[in-house]
């Protein structure tokens, strides 16, 4: 018999460990500088706790977790994103009595069950950041200049000549609140419902589940559709307005480049205003 590892799961032999280490404690060291404090959260979760974390099934939870049933019958999974296990921790421990805002940050492995492709494994490994509080652009801007020192300052330490530019480009978008954001979900429905056929097979499906994944399917016909459709900006209430004109003055003022990109979205269907 020949052993060999779970597709999509694999070893760190000490070079590459190195390496992850490396990358892990200078995150940590930046994301304690801006008063984030570490947790370690259980990687075993009740299924319910991703089911109903929005009362609907979303994407990932219908096809790409690990869920199954322990010996007691009991659906657990084990945990495809660290915000829903930060936010049980939040209630169960009764940490939202404390004195806001709550900033906290977590390290570790992830697990989804979809196809491996090139660069992505079943478990995967996730720097978290989560904010309890009143989120302020002033906030959001803060997560956005972390997440580039993250991302820049190890390959600093091995490419001195390196510039940010050279790197990544920052995009930025934003998805609107609990008000606004609905009313572009009602315009995407009622536009796209009338040309279905136009879209791939995923994106028609997407349509009744998550239509903002839609926005940005990389088939052609997909951004064809799109590309006629109003831009999210146009869909925006005067704060949400107001909050991405203050993020953009942020970043102006801490020398961040960016692009503004309305196509911009995320896999899970919970997020509001600012993604990037
Ligand atoms: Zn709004
Ligand atoms: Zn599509």
């Amino acid at each position: 018999m020949k052993f060999q590892s779970v597709r999509g799961f694999k070893d760190w032999l000490p070079e590459e460990f190195i390496r992850y280490e490396f990358l892990v404690e200078t995150a940590k060291k930046i994301l304690k500088n801006y008063n984030y404090q570490e947790v370690k959260i259980s990687i075993l979760e009740k299924t319910d706790l991703f089911v109903r974390s929005r009362g609907e099934v979303t994407d990932i939870v219908q096809k790409e977790t690990y869920t199954f049933q322990d010996r007691n019958q009991e659906f657990l999974t084990l945990r495809p994103e660290a915000t829903a296990g930060i936010c049980r921790m939040v209630i169960e421990n009764g940490l939202y009595m404390k004195p806001k805002p709550l900033k906290f940050f977590t390290i570790g492995p992830m697990f989804r069950h979809e196809r491996p492709q090139k660069g992505r494994l079943r478990e995967f490994y996730q720097i978290d950041v989560e904010f309890f509080g009143n989120l302020t652009s002033w906030y959001e801007a803060e997560v956005i200049k972390m997440s580039i020192n993250i991302l820049y300052s190890p390959l600093k330490v091995f490419y001195k000549e390196v510039e940010n530019e050279d790197l990544f480009t920052l995009e930025i978008n934003s998805l609107g609140c609990e008000r606004c954001r609905p009313n572009y979900k009602d315009y995407l429905l009622s536009s796209l419902k009338g040309n279905q056929n136009a879209l791939c097979g995923t994106c028609q499906q997407r349509l009744e589940r998550n239509p903002f994944r839609i926005l940005d399917c990389k088939n052609s016909n997909c951004k064809n559709e799109i590309q006629k459709l109003e831009p999210i900006n146009k869909f925006w209430c005067e704060n949400c307005k107001l909050h991405f004109e203050e993020l953009s003055e942020l970043l102006n003022f801490l020398g961040l480049k960016y692009v503004f990109n309305p196509y911009l979205v995320r896999g899970l269907d919970y997020y509001t205003r600012t993604i990037f």
